[in-house]
């Protein structure tokens, strides 16, 4: 008998899952569009220029190690804080943004989980149907009862807003409402800016309380572009929660780079917020690493190197898009019928494909082309080389 005889054997994550048995496949033609990362034209994970100028000046010049302060490198915070909100916005100039650096975006969401848990125990998280995966298990871990609220319509092969809408104002005041910022994960499919209003509306009148995931900023249309949601939100006058991942938009994956973001009422509010998140934050693992925090503070506070990321990020989206493109053609002169257009219409780097379970099985099975069983597939490692193969796999189990 043992302290762990009784403990029983997790379910393995499934997308983890995929990628281990991705790896163990002996097809040479193999392809994998489960994992979220983006892959360059060559198939190669990128590191960007601006990433290593940033590391360049600083291995020139070498730094002792000592402890970040609790909420992180200060001139990576106000960054966040910019990019964000805007710099030269009303939030950030009044000083009622308190924002924490955090273990990537899932680090974020989960600072923010566990202040919100302090704050209001007993509310109600509401994420989309479908989400992110671990949304769901995250705000459960942190205690919270988690349900959804309507997203995708298999269909109309796009969002069930009516269904959005209706599922947020059924919802009781306090319910805390995960919405995607931009690029929704697993769909890829956005709600219009005019939806977005209307969304706002809702869940200010029903005293919600919004939590935008920011995952994707620039992957979309644009950095400012998708961003505008969050102007939105501080235009109707709400307090809110923002997570950020510069995973995506850095290729800084393993870093672990990130940020919550509280929209306070004012500065005196947000600085008793700060210091209620410093307090989640030193009891869950003291304090922050340095070294992404300082590349992506570097790279953002430098206007050279920023404006070399604004460029390598552009390209980032503008091969997803382009590869959107391809996947349609490419899907026609295999010989698929059916109208596959609707995945120029999606955002991102996903794209659900409306495949079936079944059929993605035998994607897998037959053709080494790695997706969920969802029907999800990752766009963003789509590449010239594996284009037509995953076109002609497609074609054959359709
Ligand atoms: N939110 C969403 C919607 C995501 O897709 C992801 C990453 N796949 C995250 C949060 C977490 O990001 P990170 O890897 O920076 O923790």
């Amino acid at each position: 008998m043992s302290l762990f005889s009784a403990v029983e054997m997790a379910p393995r994550d499934p997308i983890l899952g995929l990628n281990e048995q991705f790896a163990a496949d002996t097809n040479p033609n193999k392809v994998n569009l489960g994992v979220g990362v983006y892959f360059d034209d060559g198939g190669k994970l990128p590191l960007l220029q601006c990433v290593q100028a940033a590391e360049k000046t600083m291995m020139d010049k070498p730094s002792a190690r000592g402890y970040l302060p609790i909420d992180g490198i200060a001139a990576y915070d106000a960054a966040v804080k910019s990019l964000v909100f805007g710099n030269e916005s009303e939030p950030v100039k009044s000083g009622r943004v308190a924002t924490v650096q955090a273990i990537g975006g899932t680090g974020g969401l989960k600072i923010g989980a566990d202040f919100l848990k302090r704050l209001n125990p007993d509310a109600t998280v509401l994420i989309s149907d479908p989400s992110w995966e671990n949304h769901r298990a995250l705000f459960t871990n942190a205690g919270f009862k988690v349900d959804t609220y309507a997203y995708y319509d298999a269909e109309k092969r796009g969002v069930n807003f009516d269904g959005m809408l209706a599922s947020l104002n059924a919802a009781a005041p306090g319910t805390i409402a995960v919405l995607h910022a931009c690029c929704h994960n697993p769909t890829g499919y956005d709600i219009s800016a005019a939806q977005w209003d209307q969304v706002v509306a809702v869940v200010k009148t029903r005293g919600l309380t919004p939590f935008l995931d920011m995952a994707y900023q620039g992957f979309g249309h644009g950095i400012a572009e998708d961003g505008a949601v969050i102007a939105k939100f501080v235009a109707a006058g709400l307090t809110f929660f923002v997570s950020t991942s510069f995973s995506k938009s850095f290729s800084l994956y393993g870093e672990r780079v990130g940020a919550l973001s509280v929209l306070c009422q004012n500065a005196e509010e947000a600085s008793r917020v700060l210091s209620q998140l410093k307090i989640v934050i030193r009891t869950n693992y003291s304090n922050p690493p340095i070294h992404g925090g300082a590349v992506v503070a570097a790279v953002l506070n430098n206007p050279e190197l920023r404006a070399l990321w604004e460029k390598e990020l552009g390209e980032m989206r503008v091969r997803i898009k382009a590869m959107r493109q391809k996947l349609v053609d490419g899907l026609k002169a295999a010989g698929v019928k059916q109208d596959m257009g609707f995945i120029t219409s999606q955002i991102g780097m996903f794209s659900y494909s409306g495949l079936t379970k079944d059929q993605m099985v035998r994607l897998r099975s037959e053709f080494g082309v790695y997706g969920t069983d969802t029907g999800r597939m990752c766009v963003a490692a789509l590449n010239s080389k594996n284009i037509d193969y995953v076109c002609q796999a497609i074609a054959k189990v359709v």
